[in-house]
């Protein structure tokens, strides 16, 4: 799905319109004030990333994520794309990816986001039932989705991923089914659906009682699975335990981190993976905006051992739908993936969550279903 030259930017965004209630993500609302000089010191960061990072490229993904890219003036995501085509070798057929709620979406942001550059849209809808939308605190409507989504292919976006949730306080199969419905009847390229997991310290958490009950883990599962069948049914192919496209629409940027491949991350709490070391940027916003030096926001620099590495190549590599190629372990570690994890494969191959076909080891369904505690088993 990718070469072993593929290399990708990450750049983190960390603004939105408003907090919502499930949502434990690097992003808040902030004075425009704010957002200018966070640009600055994003710019700051790609100049001085690119003089320490001389040979890296060519780039072939760039994803704008957050938070809400799609918040900040268009000319600010312009500014950014111009600086890393000025700093470092973007391939003129990048996939460049932007973030946006449905709800910020007019002619004029999609025009200049497309003259900047961008060729990929994800988009937040989250359900398409108002009710649902509001209980979540998003800050659009249904109605928006579906605007939004046209003003894009007008605009010219021919590959669009659009993000649902199921498992939402209160939901069904029934309401879920209603979601999937008119999200596929938009046809986007692309589909991530995620369950809502409640996350500590989230208003969701903290205000439980307030909303519906959340379905219970079986239903959880259930709608999974509901949701998969339909999206293959409808020409998606699950490639990812979250991830649906249609033929060749797959998100290259995302592959790319499931098959540890190298990325910089820019931007707050953003991460790297270079040269076997995760790299990861200060959370704390002021501190950010006054760097001068790289070492100042880098707050995180692990040196991955060997065992480090071979663990993530399962860790990471099993997300995907194929699986893990174990010749292509020994290819790229030079050592036999059985001697090392021969207990481990045995074991889930034995309970049923691990298959194997063509010397490729995958999740079977009853392992999605576990994920990650069978993930897990292959960390140091
Ligand atoms: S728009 Fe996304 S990043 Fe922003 S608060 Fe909502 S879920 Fe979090």
């Amino acid at each position: 799905m990718t070469s072993k030259e593929q290399r990708g930017i990450y750049i983190h965004i960390p603004f939105c319109a408003r907090k919502c209630v499930y949502c434990d993500f690097l992003s808040a609302p902030r004075p425009d004030t704010v957002v200018r000089a966070y640009f600055d010191a994003l710019i700051r960061e790609i100049r001085m990333t690119s003089r320490e990072e001389t040979e890296y490229g060519p780039v072939s993904t760039v994803f704008f994520g957050g938070g809400t890219p799609g918040l900040v003036p268009a000319a600010f995501i312009a500014r950014v794309l111009s600086a890393l085509r000025e700093n470092f070798d973007i391939r003129q057929d990048a996939e460049i990816t932007l973030e946006t709620n449905p709800g910020l979406m007019d002619e004029q942001k999609l025009s200049a986001w497309r003259a900047a550059g961008v060729n990929r849209l994800s988009m937040g809808a989250q359900s398409f039932d108002d009710r649902e939308l509001r209980l979540l605190g998003r800050i659009h409507t249904a109605a928006q989705v579906r605007e939004g989504f046209a003003l894009a292919r007008k605009a010219g976006f021919d590959n669009i991923n659009i993000d649902l949730m199921e498992a939402l306080p209160g939901q069904d199969i029934r309401s879920l089914q209603k979601n999937l419905e008119a999200l596929t009847a938009l046809s986007p390229e692309h589909v991530s659906v995620y369950s809502l997991i409640l996350e500590d310290g989230t208003y969701l958490a903290e205000h439980l009682p307030e909303f519906p009950p959340l379905p219970g883990e079986d239903a959880e599962r259930a709608m999974y699975w509901h949701s998969v069948r339909f999206l293959e049914k409808r020409g998606y192919r699950q490639y990812e335990i979250s991830n649906f496209a249609k033929p060749g629409r797959a998100c290259l940027h995302n592959v790319s981190y499931w098959e540890r491949r190298e990325y910089l991350g820019l931007g707050l709490g953003a991460s790297s993976l270079r040269r076997e070391t995760r790299i990861t940027n200060t959370q704390d916003l002021s501190e950010y905006l006054r760097f001068t030096e790289l070492t100042d926001i880098r707050k995180d620099v692990t040196h991955l051992t060997r065992q480090d590495a071979q663990a993530e190549f399962f860790y990471l590599g099993l997300r995907k739908k194929e699986g893990v190629s174990l010749d292509e372990f020994r290819d790229a570690f030079g050592a036999d993936p059985l001697a090392i994890y021969g207990p481990v494969l045995v074991k889930h191959r034995k309970d049923g969550t691990l298959g194997e076909d063509g010397g490729r080891i995958f999740l079977t369904r009853r392992g999605l279903d576990v994920s990650n505690y069978i993930l897990c088993d292959f960390l140091p």
